[in-house]
Formats: C-alpha cells, structure tokens, sequence
C-alpha cells in the first residue's frame, strides 16, 4: 500500500488535468436538444458517444428497443452500451446514464441549448440531470485507462433513452435482454446529479392508480333527478383528508430519503376530471356529470407492502360503498414500481464511499430519492444489487429553468468515480 498513495495521486491529477475537455465533451452533449417526449436526436447523441468511446477501442454495441412506448421510425429508441475488456477475467463495472432531457420550459436567461460557460457553471437543459455526469464518467474512465491500461475484468459505458419517461425504451429493455443484468454486469453507478458527496442507495415506491365514480346524467337544473358522480368523488377526496393523508403523514420510514419532507408516505392527487370534457370555449350545457376521474400518486416507504398501500385505498372505497347510496368506482393500476434500496455495505457503496472520504476528507452522506430512476429496473428486471445513483450537480436543479452544472463538481465526483472503479475491478482498497 506504501507506493499505492502516490500513485492515486498521480491518477486524481490525470483527470484534473482534462478539466478542459471534460467541459467540451458535457457541451457537445447538452448542444444535442434530446428533449422527451418525443425522444429527439437520440440517434446523433447516440453517435457522439459512438464516435468517441470507438476511438477508444471500446467495442459498441447499439440496440433499439423495438416496440417500445413511442419507437417509431422518426423516433427511434436507441441505446449505446460501449465495453471495454481488460486483460484478464475480473467484474464487469458499468456506468449508466440516460441521454434524454425534459422539455426546457419557460424562464430561461440563457438558450437552454447553448450550453454556456459562466463562471465555471454549464448552463443548459441536461447539464446536471444528466449529460454532466455522464461525460464526467467518461473522463474517470478514460483517465483510468490511461493510469492502468493493464485491467482486470471490463469497464461499460451506456448511454440509455427513456429514462424521463419510465425508461421502458431505456434501461428496462436493456435488463430484460440481459444487457444489464446479471451475470453480464456486477457493479452500476448511475451519475444521476445527487450532489457530488451523497450516496444515494435507492428510491421509495410508487403506485399510480386511476379511480372513476359513476353518476347519472340528468338536467343540470334538476340534479335530484340524476345523480353526480362530482360528488361521489368529494366524497372520496374528503375520506382522503379526513382519513388517508394523516394516517400516511405518521409512517415515516427509517430510509435515508431526503429532502426531509419525503421521509413520510405521500399521496399527490395527480389530477381530475369530471363532467363536461374541458377544452370547450362556449357556454356549458346543464348537466349532472355521469363520470369523474382522479389520478393517484401514491409514494410509499420499504416499511410498507404494495398490497397494504391498495387495500388502504380499496377499503376505505368499500366503507362509502355502505354508507352513500349509490356510489360505485373502479380502480385501476397504472404503473408500480417496488422500493429499492442497496446495503450500505455493498462494494459499490463502499468503494464510492472511500472515493468520496478521499476527495473531499469528509464522510459521504448516504440518501434515498424520493422518486425513482432507472435503478428499479436494474434492481426489479436485471437482478442486480450493487447499484447506487453518484454524480456531480445538485439534484434540485433538475428539470429546473437555468439549470447547470458546476465543472469543479464534476471534476471531483469524476476523481471519484476513478477510485470507485479502480477498487471494484482490482479488488485494492485505496485507504
Ligand atoms: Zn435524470
């Protein structure tokens, strides 16, 4: 270990000194607008990374997952996984990132497509959610190859779609076809931006559901003669407020999730709709609403089971199912999604954690997101534990109005991700 210091040393400063083209390589990658929906230029950013990691002896392999929501001849899913072997059999060590963007809003002082330089900040749409880390993984790992072109095992690069929208054209396929998943793979870190010295090991659950009440359609000026369904809902609103949100308020779970808030089950009534079809600019006609509709976003904790989080809902639809004449529902499920959450004695963790310790001298925090990312599929479809989110940018720029990343963070969580990879292909702890 004597002789082993200097030589860290030695790799911190190769990536400091590609500060330069580190910013370059982050620019190129936000001046591509890969807005979703719809999924633009996926295939040209596709093809920086091809052009780049090829350059690199990096074998590409670029799949498109065909069938996917929205693939299409015009939108194209299209996913990039560059690998490179060592020369010898060891672990497989993969970085993960997604090349799509959100659409950039209003309230820009910059065009979000510039990606300028200001102040040592990159500002634009995709910078910190997440074209930042993703070219600061590339940096780390070229930095390595550099360091230790004598490696054992594999270095991957992906570069996903999708993942904005449930990653289903994204790192879902990818698990299912077993790009990612065991045993190709044992150890992911998806630079998503959770600030350069916090961990996060995974994400709470999610259900969405959308529940209907059902009414009778009458005239509007004799509502006795029919029956609202709007009301039927309040009903089901008001056992929320009076019942649900402050039972769900008391279960806070032991999960590290920040921001604080989160630490509790949550429900967001994610819209409604009910009666006349909105989107009309004449004078309404008289009616009492036949249907109305919500959208739940139900987040819960480790603590809880997905059954329980349902029957919450169910049962308390079943008690006004007795107590209002009348009143019917259905309920159907949307999308859900498991909690996940990595041991924090994980070798991914840890060797992030001694990275971390070492760049910055100090104890990394370790989180839980409070939505989920591409890990549930990983986790969920690919079978693989160690996997945590790391990167450089502060998470609550994301899908913000001038957005940006710092290139200080990203060149120490670059720093990092070196040592990280480093320790899990050699299997050497740095300290
Ligand atoms: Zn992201």
């Amino acid at each position: 270990m004597s002789n082993l210091k200097p030589s860290i040393d030695k790799l911190l400063a190769l990536v400091e000194s590609k500060e330069e083209e580190l910013i370059q390589l982050t620019q190129a990658l936000v001046r591509i607008p890969t807005i979703n929906p719809p999924g633009d230029y996926y295939g040209d950013c596709i093809e920086l990374l091809r052009s780049r990691l090829e350059d690199r002896d990096f074998e590409i392999n670029i799949i498109r997952a065909e069938g996917t929501p929205g693939d299409d001849e015009q939108y194209p899913r299209l996913n990039i996984i560059a690998r490179k072997e060592g020369s010898r059999s060891g672990p497989c060590v993969h970085f993960n990132s997604h090349i799509d963007v959100v659409p950039p809003g209003l309230g820009w002082d910059e065009d979000p497509f510039d990606a300028k330089l200001i102040d040592g900040k990159i500002f634009g749409r995709g910078t910190c959610d997440m074209k930042g880390g993703l070219a600061a993984s590339i940096i780390a790992v070229e930095a390595l190859l550099e360091w230790m072109p004598d490696y054992p095992g594999s270095i991957e690069i992906s570069g996903t779609a999708d993942e904005e929208t449930g990653g289903y054209g994204g790192v879902a396929y990818l698990a299912e076809k077993g790009w990612m998943a065991v045993p190709r793979i044992d150890h992911v870190i998806i630079p998503e931006p959770l600030n350069k010295d916090r961990i996060c090991l995974g994400h709470r659950g999610v259900w969405w559901s959308e529940l209907e009440t059902f009414g009778t359609v009458a005239h509007g000026s004799m509502p006795f003669l029919g029956d609202s369904a709007i009301r039927h809902m309040t009903a089901v609103l008001d056992e929320f407020e009076q019942k649900l949100i402050p039972s769900l308020q008391q279960k806070v779970t032991a999960m590290p999730v920040v921001p604080e808030g989160a630490k509790q089950s949550t429900l967001n009534i994610n819209s409604i709709h009910g009666g006349l079809a909105e989107g009309f600019a004449g004078f309404p006609a008289p009616l009492v609403a036949d249907s109305c509709r919500i959208v739940l976003d139900r987040r819960f904790l480790i603590e809880e089971q997905l059954s329980e989080v349902k029957l919450e809902v169910l049962s308390l639809l079943e008690g006004l199912m007795k107590s209002r004449e009348n009143f019917s529902y259905s309920l159907k499920d949307l999308f859900e999604v498991v909690p996940s959450m990595t041991d924090q004695n994980a070798p991914v963790v840890q060797s992030v954690a001694r990275g971390i310790s070492r760049v910055f001298d100090r104890e990394p925090q370790y989180v839980v997101s409070p939505g989920t990312y591409d890990q549930k599929h990983i986790d969920r479809i690919g079978k693989l534990k160690d996997c945590i989110a790391y990167g450089p940018g502060i998470l609550d720029l994301a899908h913000q109005a001038n957005e940006y990343v710092g290139v200080t963070d990203m060149v120490e969580s670059a720093k990092v991700m070196a040592i990280a990879t480093y320790e899990l292909l050699s299997g050497e702890q740095t300290e």
